[in-house]
């Protein structure tokens, strides 16, 4: 049963006596005019900017609507071809990344057999980085190998002491990048979350 955003509101005056959202839900009203009218008033004030998902090649459209240089909601753009204002359970969780409270802003550093993490600065942690990478290259880069069953001896030039893992909020770009140093150092394990 569909209704509009009016009828909606005189249908929930007459019920109010008792009945919860989801009770509505259950007797087969549709809420989405009203979810839509939420939805409109959170962006009504908001400037819209044009974007793509940062997420993967598809390169979905997407709306970003910022007020007070602040974004308030993200959503499919219904002009883009390409999504036709459809986003993917990922891309729908934008907003969700780039607006969380949960989300860690600073780095922390467990050091091995701790069970305490410590606040570190950022140069400190690239330097670490780049110095661990740099040694367990050193340590275990192959510039040949030799087939045990036919003693056929091939260059490789790679390691396997060093996997790269990306996380599920790395973008396309980022990706990319990654995979391009990671390849250049000779890395073979190389993985990351996303591959539409
Ligand atoms: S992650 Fe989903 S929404 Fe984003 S570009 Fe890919 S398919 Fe589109």
């Amino acid at each position: 049963m569909d209704i509009s955003r009016r009828g909606f509101l005189k249908i929930s005056g007459g019920a109010a006596a008792g009945l919860a959202m989801g009770g509505l839900t259950d007797l087969g009203l549709n809420l989405n005019p009203v979810i839509a009218h939420a939805q409109e008033l959170r962006i009504r004030k908001a400037k819209a900017v044009p974007s793509v998902c940062p997420y993967c090649a598809v390169g979905c459209g997407q709306i970003i609507h910022v007020q007070d240089g602040k974004i308030v909601n993200i959503e499919g753009n219904p002009d883009s071809p390409v999504n036709q204002g459809n986003l993917c359970p990922k891309g729908a969780a934008t907003y969700q990344l780039a607006v969380n409270p949960l989300r860690i802003t600073k780095v922390l550093y467990r050091a091995p057999r701790s069970d305490k993490w410590e606040e570190k600065s950022l140069d400190w942690a690239m330097d670490q980085i780049a110095q661990r990478v740099k040694k367990t290259r050193d340590e275990t880069f192959v510039r040949t190998w030799k087939n045990p069953a036919t003693g056929e001896e091939k260059v490789v030039n790679h390691t396997l002491g060093i996997a790269s893992l990306g996380g599920a909020t790395i973008d396309n770009e980022e990706n990319y990048l990654i995979k391009k140093l990671m390849c250049s150092l000779g890395v073979v394990y190389i993985e990351n979350q996303a591959r539409i």
